[in-house]
């Protein structure tokens, strides 16, 4: 959600003129102790900062558990102390959260300010209660009282606090889920703050080792354990990614579905996928805040950008910030981007292409999702090897070889399908041309086989091309082509075939490789008949016989370099 400018000011103010006066009036109210030297008073700034900086991950949630080392802070070295002290934790807290856009940076006044308050009113209640600060205390089952009391207070307002500031800042409701995990952490932790107080002022500095040694190292292994559940969690989802791929027949959907599935898993703000092409990396798609933009950009040389030391050192990218890959800046990537992760796409160690990852926050991928990445790259290399298989054996099942245009299976599978269509109302008419070369045999005997089949190919072209998108040419069988046209009443299909007839006759065709001289110029007829369905034929068949017979009995003998329509015949 985002907040006005005018309350991330009112919080930059408010710090700064309640935190120094604060600081100011406790310090005259309560001046620090001088119950321990300076050596041990950073070696408890260096716990509190080690403790802020190490949050431990209790069901997919931070907890900042920084209260125990407070607590005895605050005992030992009284309320001023503590208050800094606390600012300082703030801090790291945050740096550790990854707060660092600039239009986050009021969280630091904000929070800061919400700490100093907490514990600025549980100092004073301390005090105003009759509660000391000095090393007294260790033996004293009264003060160890007051300081659960303390602990209490400033638990309370913590929550209290960050409940009315998350309601009224972030419109979130006033108790949320993490406050019950919170709390049975922070019950847990307060006994270990007042056994540091006390170890302390018995062992001295030493305390903090046997005190804040565990505590550490239990942090370290529950976050070693939360990483590699986090880990195995994505290698789940990455073969379950894999499985999809693999499941997908066609090259555009193989590359849809792995580019949308990373862009749900990680922090993705642009996504580049470059497929190398002519010893160059060619863009074949690009998403820009959730956006899919045009392949419309330059394609980028072995040594461009970051995708070309991708694939110049077949290798993997990490990059946390700008400053690491600015010298790389010739590619796509936008100036506000800042995390780079760029994994090679590979299929045995052949280099297809590269993957491009990035987001404009800092530090916003981990080394192991780099892992996941290169397994899910090898996924997707896989599967679109196979989507191309399939796209290429299933072209040359349907086409015709020479021509490139669709051969006679495919085309009678189309007319089946469209007749149903006709037959259930879905289309009023449709209509089929067949179109015969005149003398052909005499084309092939003046200049040559090979000579026939540039014509064959040129003209096929010429009716595709004068077709267009209204319908679907296929070659019929030798020299004889057939176009399809749905929603094509017998007018406008004859319209149609008279106007392919006359370009043909008007153009000569040019052959590269006659057998007598270079560039002949060849003039072609054709003869064409029409027939539409629903009125010239009640099935499939009927319908391309008729207008074979157009073909045959109406253009034909009736002297070719004609249109002959079914039912004039
Ligand atoms: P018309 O249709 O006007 O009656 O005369 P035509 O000479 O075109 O008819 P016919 O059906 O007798 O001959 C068709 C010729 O087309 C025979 C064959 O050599 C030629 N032909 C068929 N397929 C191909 C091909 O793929 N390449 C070449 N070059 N010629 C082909
Ligand atoms: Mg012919
Ligand atoms: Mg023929």
């Amino acid at each position: 959600m985002e907040i006005k400018p005018q309350i991330k000011k009112a919080v930059f103010l408010m710090w700064i003129l309640m935190v120094p006066a604060g600081l100011w009036f406790t310090y005259k109210i309560a001046p620090p102790q001088a119950s321990g030297s300076w050596v041990d008073l950073l070696a408890f700034l260096l716990l509190t900062l080690v403790v802020a900086a190490m949050p431990i991950v209790i069901n997919k949630m931070f907890v900042f558990l920084i209260q125990w080392v407070a607590l005895a802070t605050f005992l030992q070295f009284g309320l001023f102390v503590e208050i800094i002290f606390a600012q300082i934790a703030v801090i790291v807290l945050l740096i550790r959260l990854k707060v660092y856009e600039k239009g986050q940076l009021f969280r630091y006044p904000l929070n800061l300010y919400m700490f100093f308050i907490v514990s600025f009113i549980s100092g004073v209640v301390y005090y105003a209660l009759g509660g000391e600060v000095s090393p007294k205390l260790a033996g004293n089952h009264n003060a160890i009282w007051l300081a659960g009391l303390y602990a209490l207070i400033s638990y309370t307002l913590n929550q209290v606090i960050i409940s009315l500031h998350l309601h009224f800042i972030y419109k979130e409701p006033f108790w949320g889920k993490d406050l019950f995990v919170e709390t049975i952490a922070t019950i847990i932790t307060f006994p270990i703050g007042i056994v540091l107080y006390i170890l302390y002022n018995q062992v001295g500095v030493l305390a903090l080792v046997f005190v804040g040694g565990p505590f550490v190292s239990v942090s370290i292994f529950l976050n070693l354990y939360y990483l590699s559940q986090k880990a195995n969690e994505y290698l789940q989802k990455a073969a379950e990614i894999g499985h999809q791929m693999a499941e997908r027949l066609h090259v555009d959907d193989v590359v849809n579905l792995f580019i949308q599935k990373i862009c749900k898993m990680m922090p993705v703000d642009y996504a580049y996928i470059l497929e190398v092409k002519d010893e160059e990396l060619k863009l074949v798609r690009r998403i820009e805040m959730g956006k899919t933009l045009s392949n419309d950009m330059r394609p980028l040389r072995k040594t461009e950008g970051i995708s070309g030391l991708t694939w110049s050192n077949c290798k993997a990218y990490l990059f946390s910030n700008r400053k690491k890959w600015e010298q790389y800046t010739n590619g796509y990537i936008p100036e506000d981007a800042e995390s780079i992760l760029s994994v090679p796409i590979e299929r045995s160690n052949n280099f297809i292409g590269v993957l491009v990852l990035a987001s404009t926050q800092k530090r916003a991928y981990e080394k192991y999702q780099l892992r996941i990445l290169d397994i899910l790259c090898s996924y997707f290399a896989v599967a679109i090897e196979n989507a191309k298989h399939y796209e290429q054996t299933k072209m040359q099942s349907e086409r015709c070889s020479l021509t490139k245009l669709y051969n006679y299976r495919y085309f009678e599978n189309l007319l089946t399908y469209e007749f149903e269509k006709l037959m259930q109302f879905e289309r009023r008419k449709l209509s089929l041309i067949i179109l015969d070369i005149d003398h052909f045999k005499t084309v092939n005997d003046t200049y040559g086989h090979q000579s026939g089949n540039e014509i064959l190919f040129e003209l096929a072209g010429r009716i595709k091309q004068l077709v267009g998108e209204r319908g679907t040419v296929a070659r019929y069988g030798g020299e004889e082509f057939v176009v399809l046209l749905p929603d094509f009443s017998k007018e406008k299909a004859y319209q149609l075939a008279e106007h392919i007839r006359q370009t043909i006759v008007k153009w000569p065709f040019t052959l590269q490789q006659s057998l007598d001289q270079i560039n002949q110029q060849v003039d072609i007829t054709v003869s064409i008949g029409v027939a539409t369905a629903p009125e010239d034929a009640e099935d499939a068949l009927a319908l391309i016989r008729h207008a074979d017979r157009a073909l045959y009995v109406g253009a034909k003998r009736a002297g070719r370099n004609r249109v002959a329509e079914y039912s004039s015949c």
